[in-house]
């Protein structure tokens, strides 16, 4: 017999029957919250495969030569999301290099959105 009374839920909070108790509904918007913006950046397991078998192959920085520790996107994955797992846009780069690039990519992507949107 499914019993209609209060409930007490683990984190000690009586609960209304039928409802969902708040700790469960902050435990939800957490997740929820934190899964979208995680998959919108990119970094998902098909890219994390994809970016190791970059690095194995290119292991040296496209601009100074050195030891590379990441894959950039040539043409960035905001202009292009199409783009995010297709090799021939990837370029391995060490962590000194790949900074300076995205100051002077994002910092002029930033700009032409500017532009576009305030003529
Ligand atoms: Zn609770
Ligand atoms: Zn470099």
């Amino acid at each position: 017999m499914p019993s209609k009374g209060p409930r007490l839920c683990a984190c000690g909070r009586v609960v209304p029957p039928g409802q969902m108790c708040v700790c469960a509904k902050a435990r939800k918007a957490a997740s929820d919250a934190a899964r979208p913006s995680a998959r919108a950046r990119g970094y998902d397991g098909d890219w994390q495969t994809a970016r190791a078998k970059h690095l194995a192959s290119h292991p040296q920085c496209v601009d100074c030569g050195e030891a590379a520790t990441l894959v950039d996107h040539i043409v960035s994955i905001r202009r292009a999301p199409y783009r995010r797992l297709d090799p021939t846009n990837f370029a391995s780069m060490c962590a000194g290099c790949h900074g300076r690039k995205t100051a002077a990519v994002d910092g002029s992507f930033g700009r032409a959105i500017q532009s576009q949107v305030d003529p």
